[in-house]
This record gives structure tokens, sequence and C-alpha cells, in this order.
């Protein structure tokens, strides 16, 4: 590579870390909360808002993406390619850091094509991602080589991120979010979707302090498996510092029901805080139900992180009237 050439591209990532940065700075801060039916005297709960980094690429999607994108930059590629389902937090992130950050956006959706488009898909659309709808069976197949080799064919070379944005390069980003935090911690919490999240808070916190993750799916045990190898390939080191509490799922992705909602209603009225039904509001229903059977010894400090998500309870609302009028326990 020329000088002249490595001197622009430097500019560049100089430029995108920047504004990236801008954000961040500005906006994460940590707040104090309260939790329903526990005495509250005997904890000191604090939320990371994480969320409040940017209003569309929010919470962990922003610092899964950060180092995706710079590597996209820095690779010269001017199109992502990512995958998801019809609500993906995710999906919503990558078409918003492509608008803010100019890039082309792809995205495959898991299924078919339903109308009207659900609003997060809406929103997508809106923000230029060309969306492609792949049958069930043959998205299985998202990560193999041969496949992805098509699709880099198909569409013109992108610049591939897995569904969630979970990667090595997705653990990078994570591993910054513990700076914001200034204070003295016991335990640090998340909600699991792929497991890149808490895989990074593995990696930053390095054996110290503990990590507990709420899979936000049913059977969320196979990722004990996935995230101890995405932790080794980043660090060469085995951790046992973190737990999954795979309890609070709801009978599984973005499945809710009427005690769920309560709670996240009766959270809401007592903190200045919104909670979103599929990730954090199971995770901050799961900690609730663990403060109440002493699960954490006396005087503990609890930051549990907000990871964004709220854009889903715009696509939730029909379940959540369903729910509210009907009293039905099942979607
Ligand atoms: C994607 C997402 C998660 C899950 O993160 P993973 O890194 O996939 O485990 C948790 N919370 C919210 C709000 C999310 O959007």
């Amino acid at each position: 590579m020329s000088k002249q050439l490595s001197k622009s591209l430097e500019w560049v990532l100089v430029n995108l870390d920047m504004m990236m940065n801008k954000f961040i700075i500005e906006n994460i801060d940590l707040q104090k909360i309260i939790m329903p039916n526990i005495n509250n005297d005997n904890y000191d709960i604090s939320v990371l808002r994480i969320d409040k980094v940017h209003a569309q690429i929010s919470g962990n999607k922003w610092f899964k993406l950060k180092y995706n994108l710079l590597e996209a930059k820095r690779l010269n590629h001017t199109k992502l390619l990512t995958f998801g389902g019809a609500f993906s937090n995710h999906i919503y992130a990558v078409a918003a850091a492509g608008k803010e950050f100019g890039f082309e956006t792809i995205g495959i959706i898991r299924g078919e094509e339903h109308m009207p488009i659900n609003p997060t898909l809406h929103f997508a659309k809106e923000c230029g991602m060309k969306l492609f709808y792949l049958d069930r069976t043959t998205y299985k197949n998202r990560n193999e080589k041969y496949f992805q080799e098509e699709i880099k064919i198909k569409f013109d070379n992108p610049f591939i991120i897995p569904e969630g944005g979970t990667n090595q390069l997705a653990l990078m980003g994570v591993e910054e979010i513990i700076n914001f935090i200034k204070d003295d911690f016991d335990f640090i919490c998340t909600a699991c979707g792929t497991g890149g999240t808490i895989s990074g808070l593995i990696s930053s916190l390095k054996g110290e302090k503990n990590i507990l993750g709420f899979p936000a799916l049913k059977g969320g045990a196979f990722l004990r498996d996935v995230i101890e190898s995405l932790v080794m390939e980043r660090t060469n080191q085995y951790y046992n510092n973190w737990e999954l509490i795979t309890d609070y799922h709801f009978g599984g992705y973005a499945r809710i029901d009427l005690d769920l909602v309560n709670f996240v209603e009766n959270f809401q009225s007592m903190n200045n805080l919104k909670l979103d039904y599929i990730y954090t509001s199971k995770m901050f229903y799961g900690i609730n139900k663990l403060l109440g059977n002493e699960h954490f010894q006396k005087c503990s400090k609890l930051i549990l992180l907000h990871t964004g998500g709220l854009q889903g309870n715009a696509g939730m609302e029909y379940y959540l009237t369903k729910l509210k009028t009907k009293n039905i326990h099942e979607r």
C-alpha cells in the first residue's frame, strides 16, 4: 500500500473512531435503581445505561459493531451484509449504522416476508437497507463457508457481519464497556442472545468480579460452549467467574406472559427507566427473583447492563394488547 493511501485510510479510521466516541462520551452513565418486593437497603443496584449511546444504534449493538465498521472501512468495503430475524435489534442497528457512517446495507431476514412490514424492518428500509428473505431451512446455512462464498458473489463482495453481530471484533468493542464503570462492584449482569456481549465482558474482566448472563431464549445452556470458545479464541484463557441463569426465558425468544408485563410496569413506575420485552425485562425479572431468594450476599453491588433494544417494543405491542385484554398466557 502506498504511503499516500495509508495516510488517507488512517484519516477515515480516525474519524470514524472519533465520530463513534463522541456519542459514547456524551451519553453513558450509571443509574441507581430500586427493585420491587425486596429490601432495597440491603443491596446497591445500578444500571449501566449503554442504551443511551445512540438513539438507533443502541446498547450492546453499538459496541459489537464498532470494530466491525472500522474493519470494513479499513478493507475498503462500501457495503455491509448481515443476518437476523424480522424483529432483530441487530438488523435495526446495522441499518442505522450504515446510514450514519456511510455504508450500503443488506439484511438477510429469516423466514418469509410478512405484510404489512413490521416496525423494525420498516425502519431498516427507511435507512436504505435492502432486505432479502430466506426460508428457515436455507437460513440455517448462514455461517457455512460455501454459503458465504455464494453470498459474496451474489452481492458483490460485502463485508459480512454474522447474526447478532457476534464475532471476535464484537468482543473487542464490548471490552470497552467496562471502562465506563468507575465504581467498584461485585456482579455485572447482562441479557444473552448469541452470547457475544457476555463473552466480551468475560474477556475484559480477566477473571475479576462475577458475571451473570440471562439467556432470552429457551434452552440457553447451549450458550456455555459458545461463550467458552469465543472467550478462549480472544484471550487464550479459561475463566470461571461467570454463570448463565437459564430459568427466565418465559417460554422462548420474544415470548412474554402477564407476570413479566406486570413486573415491567411495576419496575418502570418505581424507576425512571424503560425496559425492552425481549431481553432486558427478562434479565431484570430474573435478578429480582434472585434477590428475593437471597441469592446475593447482603451489601452486594450489582451492575445491570441496559443493552438497549427498546425499538423492539413497537413490534410487541400487538401481543401486549392481546395479553392484557384476553388474559392469554401464550402467544
Ligand atoms: C442483541 C441483544 C442482546 C443479546 O446480545 P448477545 O451479544 O447476542 O448475547 C441483549 N440485549 C439486547 C437489548 C439486545 O438487543
